[in-house]
């Protein structure tokens, strides 16, 4: 069995023994989910896949430690019922690990595309073995690297993925990917144009719960932001979109409002970088106002580009 899987399999011991720690008592398993921890499995390119192969005659028969579905459970599957985690409000975050330095100011020198893309696959490799942060190596679907043009002038990087980018391993396709595709149309680029991240590369766990979102720790930013400096130093985009305000935090480390801070220009790196509002935000409140701004920021970005903008471009959102 491979050393990815062993390290997987302690997050996934590691992340369990957090949660027992926390007070957990039950975590609910499909049976799906126990069949597939008995198979054996096989790094894959998309996540940690479990393989299904035909059980060979020497291998050692399923661990019957793993799927206590026997009709006299062991102890431990049905413990004294303790309500399934309830997420108490996130205790104040600790910043145990500051985040680390923007890398040095000078990126290394560009590559050829071919040197770049095998640097871009190899990045993209150790990020999907990535273990770093247990608790979400045991939790995600996908590792949700990025996406789009390697050599594209425009990079945009969000927060993390949602539940929707964890299934399908590719940032932005719910519904806020769907408005951010439309946003990027709306320029006159494709969404295959430009490159899209995030700052964390798995999907923040949640615990108990079955839906929902939560903001990365300063632990889980910090520990995955290497990865996005890495991936921003191989595509040297000429303008960065940061998308919300865990965005800006991970890459410029301010923690002020996004409110404030939107459609003004920073730099990162010596990179042009806007930012502006979240697709999810602009979800949340519908008003024309809002989606007015988020245009003009990206209007801003399209004159820092030189893309031709059209007079019905520059109108779009006005009344
Ligand atoms: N929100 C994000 O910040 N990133 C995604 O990939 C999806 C939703």
């Amino acid at each position: 069995m491979s050393g990815a899987y062993n390290e997987l399999l302690d997050a996934t011991i590691q992340y369990l023994e957090s949660l027992k720690s926390r007070g957990v008592r039950q975590v609910a398993v499909t049976p799906e989910t126990l069949r597939s921890l008995a198979q054996p499995v096989r790094v894959s390119l998309t996540g940690f896949q479990p393989e299904r192969r035909p059980r060979m005659a020497a291998q050692p028969s399923p661990a019957p430690a793993v799927v206590p579905v026997a009709p006299t459970p062991a102890p431990v599957v049905h413990p004294p019922r303790v309500p399934s985690f309830t997420p108490k409000p996130e205790p104040a975050v600790e910043f145990s690990r500051p985040m680390p330095p923007v890398p040095a100011a000078e990126p290394p020198p560009e590559l050829d595309p071919q040197a770049k893309a095998a640097a871009l696959a190899a990045l993209r490799v150790r990020a999907l073995a990535c273990v770093k942060c247990a608790n979400l190596a045991a939790s995600r679907k996908n590792v949700v690297f990025g996406v789009g043009n390697p050599d594209a002038q425009l990079m945009f990087v969000g927060e993390a993925p949602g539940a929707d980018e964890d299934v399908q391993g590719e940032p932005f396709v719910g519904r806020a990917g769907e408005l951010l595709t439309k946003i990027i149309q709306a320029t006159g680029l494709r969404r295959s144009d430009v490159f899209i991240a995030n700052i964390l590369k798995c999907r923040p766990d949640m615990p108990g719960q079955s839906s929902g979102n939560r903001k990365p720790t300063p632990d889980e930013m910090a520990t995955c932001i290497p990865y996005l400096h890495e991936q921003i130093d191989l595509i040297r985009p000429k303008v960065l979109v940061a998308l919300g305000a865990t965005a800006v935090e991970g890459l410029l480390g301010k923690t002020i409002g996004i409110t404030r801070l939107r459609g003004t220009w920073k730099t990162y790196r010596g990179i042009p970088l806007m930012p502006t509002y979240h697709p999810a935000y602009l979800l949340r409140n519908q008003s024309m106002a809002e989606k007015r701004k988020v245009w003009e920021d990206m209007l801003a970005v399209m004159e820092k580009l030189g893309l031709p903008i059209s007079e019905k471009q520059r109108n779009y959102f006005l009344k």
